[in-house]
């Protein structure tokens, strides 16, 4: 029976080397750390990164998150025999994730190649109390005989982003002949970072220091009597400059000493109740017929948590959150249209610190806006520290013509910014904060707001938006992109509506956004009940899609077609008009909302991870719920699944929350509005029984869903209105409502 609070692995897969080190990452928001083994294996890419910690290795580079020095890695020694599970046999070998602790654990019996057997326990945790610390754990037994155990760990700092160095090292020292210390510093944007590691073991052992070429290691000799467990415990702390407390050594090493002290066993105990109280409000419960669906839910909500550095603004989701080096670390509109949601209604604090992060780069988003020619507020297509443009200039080297494809996004890719203001007013919609709307959030609407009046032109006797990259990023330099219109529209409407409710609009603000919202061009549905993507999509090109359908996520088609091929045809990479019928799901009738989500899906071939999910919230709402549940679990297996190779740089965050937003909007199909909820649940029929806790307009409410009905039960805060076929109802206590 699969256990539905673990992520378990019973065979080793080699080839999976790397997907499986992004999928066990254990994080804590402050710092993320690849699942990798112990051990040494040549494809295997190691990775610890601080959230907020990136560095230009060359300045005409993107900004990378920052791979920091290893702390995991252990060469392990038997008898002279290297551990390996490439070597000698592996006659049990499991791991487990447990999501309700924060541990991640393995257990290994080995045979050597000379045939005697080992058992290797190795166990892990990034605290969730004290967001500084590691612990590491090894047990091991010599199981044939008294056998001698040689060990080297400690700071590796041979750690580049794929060959791009970006620390100097500053200084490696021992200290009382038992803790180890290393400080690096980025070479360009000057983070300090302080490494300290203590090493404790639990027999009588030899021990030494070495400190050569970017490593500073332990050299640890240990008798193994036959039959008897020896114990090696590492505590690790990292600290940087950019920590409100620093990175001093003599701070980080007292910091060391404290927790060291403890003992893997306390300071596992001191996370495990921290994540205890996590699940105990946010888990989402469901039985299901089939039990993967709970481990991918759990999964979504563990990632979700590991990668949000709650304690500090200043930071924000990279698209890998801190499991990998994909897309450098950067930040998208993956985090306010996909993430940001499962916290705002749920932590709804966290929303407002990722909002909060824009506006701290508000500044640098109207220098891009002006040097673009633009007013307002132009946010960057990616983004990291700075808060200036990171997309890469260049796609990766076609390496038979030699000549690189520029990347359009940060020319074009303009719906972030519409995308960055919808979340301010769901934000504010779900929490009613005044005092961030006054301040934060009017700022970023007006601005945005800003923006698209200067983007519209006038053209075909109304306001055009053109040269556009929709959601869909195979298709490229496009005009009146549905979705981007519709959003730039909401965003001016918004900006008005609250700069009025504040009093902050200025008449000739009013005059042009007045203007802007009767001119825009709104694409319409055509007579077969199309919404046009954009102006020339409908007439372009078809083609049999089957093959690159089902090799979804690979780019497959790209080996075939060139781009420039490809944006010349009616392919789609993911949700775009789709996307909009999920943001406004009241915006065209079921008629065309059904015929769009049925045409569009026909021509796209998901190649994007932002995509499923999406398409399985809009199916549901359709009643297509077989069709949603499908997605749903195509979505679920995109990091889940067996290809080897799907998360080798990182998980997709986006898709985490798209997987919760499939949950809450798609078959529990909750609807937020200014003034009161609703909901028309769409469950699936091999859903038994949902059950979570969402908090809105200061109200937490717990939603349960059973087969034929469905219970809301108010757990705090005020009553709230809740509408349910056509009907509103208070919640003050608990409202049952069923259906046939
Ligand atoms: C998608 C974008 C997304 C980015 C980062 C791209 O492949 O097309 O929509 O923002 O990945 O996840």
């Amino acid at each position: 029976m699969m256990n539905r609070h673990t992520l378990d692995e019973h065979k080793l897969n080699i080839h999976a080397v790397n997907t499986k080190a992004s999928v066990y990452t254990l994080g804590n928001g402050y710092l993320g750390i690849r699942g990798t083994y112990e051990e040494e294996y040549v494809a295997q890419t190691r990775g610890l990164y601080v959230a907020g910690v990136y560095n230009k290795a060359h300045k005409e580079d993107p900004s990378d998150l920052v791979n920091i020095p290893d702390v995991i890695g252990m060469s392990i020694q038997l008898n002279d025999q290297f551990f390996s599970m490439m070597n000698g046999e592996v006659n049990e070998y499991s791991r487990s994730l447990n999501f309700t602790t924060g541990e991640l654990s393995r257990c290994v019996i080995w045979t050597c190649p000379q045939g005697k057997r080992y058992q290797l326990r190795f166990q892990r945790f990034v605290s969730k109390a004290s967001l500084h610390t590691i612990g590491a754990k090894l047990s091991i037994v010599s199981i044939d005989q008294d056998s001698h155990l040689k060990l080297v760990t400690g700071i590796d700092a041979q750690q580049t982003n794929f060959g791009r160095q970006h620390l100097r090292e500053e200084s490696v020292r021992v200290f009382d002949e038992q803790y180890i210390q290393g400080i690096y510093r980025t070479t360009q944007t000057d983070i300090g970072i302080t490494i300290s590691s203590s090493l404790t073991i639990s027999h009588e052992s030899n021990v030494s220091f070495h400190s050569k070429n970017r490593q500073l290691m332990y050299h640890a000799d240990v008798l193994l009597p036959k039959g008897q467990e020896v114990v090696i415990e590492k505590i690790t702390t990292v600290h940087t400059t950019m920590d409100q407390q620093g990175a001093a050594s003599e701070h980080c090493l007292s910091y060391l000493h404290t927790q060291s002290k403890q003992g893997y066993r306390a300071l596992y105990e001191e996370t495990s109740e921290q994540w205890q109280q996590f699940w105990h409000k946010q888990r989402i419960h469901l039985e299901s017929t089939n039990p993967f669906d709970q481990t991918a839910i759990q999964f979504a909500q563990y990632h979700m948590e590991i990668m949000t550095p709650k304690h500090d603004h200043r930071f924000s989701l990279g698209a890998k959150g801190l499991t990998g080096e994909g897309y450098k670390g950067h930040v998208f509109w993956d985090t306010e249209i996909f993430l940001l949601p499962a916290h705002l209604y749920t932590q709804p604090y966290i929303a407002k610190q990722l909002l909060q992060y824009r506006y701290l780069h508000l500044s640098q988003a109207m220098e891009k806006a002006q040097q673009n020619g633009y007013k307002g507020a132009l946010f960057p297509w990616e983004s990291a520290l700075s808060g200036e443009e990171e997309t890469p200039e260049y796609a990766a080297i076609n390496i038979r013509t030699g000549t690189r494809q520029k990347v359009a996004s940060a020319l074009a890719e303009h719906h972030i910014v519409a995308d960055i203001a919808f979340a301010v007013v769901q934000y504010y919609e779900a929490t009613y904060d005044d005092a961030f709307m006054r301040k934060e959030g009017i700022a970023l609407l007006r601005e945005t707001a800003k923006f698209w009046m200067s983007r519209a032109i006038w053209r075909h006797n109304r306001l055009e938006i053109l040269d556009v990259i929709g959601p869909d990023e195979y298709t490229e330099h496009i005009d009146n992109n549905a979705f981007t219109n519709y959003m730039a529209h909401y965003n001016v409407e918004q900006a008005i509506k609250y700069l009025e409710k504040y009093e902050n609009s200025d008449e000739s603000f009013a005059k042009s956004a007045a203007h802007f919202l009767e001119h825009l061009y709104l694409p319409t549905p055509n007579k077969e009940h199309i919404i046009p993507q954009d102006d020339t999509f409908l007439a372009k090109r078809e083609i049999d899609l089957s093959k690159y359908k089902k090799s979804q996520g690979s780019q497959a088609i790209l080996l075939d077609y060139s781009r420039a091929e490809v944006n010349e045809m009616q392919i789609l990479k993911q949700a775009d008009v789709v996307m909009l019928l999920y943001l406004f799901p009241k915006l065209f009738p079921r008629e065309v909302i059904e015929r769009n989500l049925y045409y569009y899906e026909q021509h796209t071939i998901h190649d994007s991870s932002l995509s499923k999910a999406i398409h399985s919230i809009v199916a549901a709402r359709c009643d297509e719920t077989a069709a949603a549940y499908q997605f749903f679990q195509e979505a679920c297996l995109i990091d889940l699944g067996d290809n080897p190779h799907s998360s080798d740089e990182g998980i997709h965050a986006a898709s985490l929350g798209a997987i919760w937003l499939a949950v809450v909007f798609g078959f529990a199909n909750i609807a937020i509005h200014e003034e009161y909820i609703s909901l028309e649940p769409k469950i699936p029929q091999q859903w038994k029984k949902l059950m979570f806790e969402l908090t809105i307009h200061g109200t937490a409410i717990q939603f349960q869903f059973e087969e034929k009905y469905c219970q809301l039960t108010k757990m705090d805060g005020p009553d709230i209105e809740v509408m349910w076929q056509e009907k509103r109802y208070t919640l003050q206590e608990q409202l049952t409502f069923s259906w046939e």
